[in-house]
């Protein structure tokens, strides 16, 4: 790593982060890194030279150490501390991620803090400004080739960049599967379907399409596209999603040749991030009806690989209400089959969805339980219960009531589903 001293900031050029994606309660960075410190703000840089952090080095925001974190579709993220208390028992994380939009009704009291957003984004534009105006006669080649990418990026650039990765994956990912949590959402996206099986009458994030396969050709465009798209700091990069809602039905032979293609064409095995990850989402059709084939070549996979399951509830009133159209006895047969394969599979994990939310039944709540307590005689720590709250205006304080019941008698890792898009 270098450090260049200018009149009142200093640039770091190649920080060194994590290369393992870890669960700290400080902020922590992974992968390489620049970074512009200034009395205001720690400006953090990916390997485009795009702004991916802000940091307050003032002690406006509400708890020190929280930060802003941009997403390759450029969004903006603030990772609120919410005062350290309850967050990891509630997410499995110590930081919440807040988009500006509330979408998670259980987090509403840890809103995204318009104002702070606005004024670090204010104060980065004028610094960029500042640089354009630095004579770079004496800077080494380094710091100039670093700051022209820098000020390369303004803040019009990054948007037209947000909406060619729309472009290029052709659609929005509305929702990524609860488990990225694990690499702090750092997914290269690759759509292998589109649509679902079921468009049921709750759910907010449906395409209401009906199933379809991407074809072989246009997941390979996607592919190479996207490594386009993320550049120089795709080797920060170890980790993919195939989207978007139930890839899982994909089948053997689609799944493995976009896992293939995408760990080649990627890389991902000189990424600077260690233990690749493949994310994908399930249906219980497409768990029940997945052949042993299927897992044992996802099981042989150069990735550990979470596969996330909606199962809502095991209650019939309580589906029918969703609007769901899978039986009570699926919905079981597929929690099994979780299990099952759990506990055969070395590098795959299951884990599954269900609701909470005010108005549902006391059987809805019985029947998360009788899965989460009465199918095991103790606590397995693989495999995660996600309860996910039906809506946001729902009061926090009952939500979370209820989820510290559930939780209390899971025989599962159970946290709340952090609704988080790309
Ligand atoms: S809950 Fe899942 S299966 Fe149902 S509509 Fe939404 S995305 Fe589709």
């Amino acid at each position: 790593m270098e450090t260049y001293q200018y009149d009142d900031f200093s640039i770091n050029i190649n920080r060194r982060g994590a290369n393992r994606f870890t669960k700290v309660s400080y902020p922590i960075r992974y992968g390489r890194f620049s970074e512009i410190n200034t009395r205001d703000y720690i400006f953090q840089f990916n390997l485009n030279g795009e702004i991916k952090y802000i940091q307050d080095n003032k002690q406006r925001w509400q708890f020190p150490g929280e930060w802003l974190k941009r997403t390759v579709s450029d969004e903006w993220t603030y990772y609120s501390a919410a005062g350290y208390g309850g967050t990891y028992s509630f997410i499995g994380e110590y930081y919440l991620p807040c988009f500006s939009q509330p979408q998670n009704a259980i987090s509403s009291t840890y809103i995204f803090d318009q104002s702070a957003a606005d004024h670090a984004l204010s104060s980065f534009e004028k610094f960029l400004e500042k640089l354009k105006t630095l004579s770079s006669d004496k800077m080494p080649r380094e710091v100039k080739k670093f700051l022209k990418c820098v000020t390369d990026n303004d803040l019009d650039i990054l948007k037209r960049k947000g909406s060619e990765f729309h472009s290029v994956i052709n659609g929005r990912i509305t929702v990524l599967p609860p488990d990225s949590r694990h690499v702090d959402y750092e997914v290269i996206p690759v759509i292998v379907a589109d649509g679902c099986l079921y468009n049921c009458g709750f759910c907010s994030i449906k395409t209401g399409k009906d199933f379809v396969l991407r074809t072989r050709q246009e997941i390979i465009k996607q592919i190479k596209n996207l490594k386009k798209i993320y550049k120089d700091d795709i080797c920060n990069y170890n980790s993919v999603f195939l989207g978007m809602h139930d890839a899982l039905n994909a089948g053997r032979e689609l799944i493995e040749f976009s896992a293939e293609n995408a760990y080649q064409i990627f890389k991902i095995e000189h990424s600077n991030m260690k233990n690749p990850k493949l994310f994908l989402f399930g249906s219980v059709d497409s768990l029940l009806d997945a052949s042993e084939d299927l897992f044992e070549s996802i099981n042989k996979m150069p990735f550990y690989t979470y596969i996330n399951i909606g199962m809502e509830s095991a209650d019939p009133k309580t589906l029918a209400l969703l609007k769901k159209p899978v039986s009570a006895k699926k919905v079981e047969r597929s929690f099994d089959r979780m299990l099952d394969i759990n506990k055969r599979y070395g590098n795959i994990e299951i884990t599954a969805n269900f609701v909470i939310g005010e108005g549902l039944s006391g059987a809805h709540f019985d029947s998360i339980s009788n899965l989460t307590a009465g199918r095991l005689d103790h606590f397995f720590s693989k495999g995660c219960i996600y309860l996910s709250p039906l809506s946001c205006d729902r009061s926090t304080k009952d939500l979370q009531r209820k989820f510290v019941e559930l939780k209390n008698i899971s025989r599962l890792p159970t946290f709340v589903y952090l609704i988080q898009r790309l």
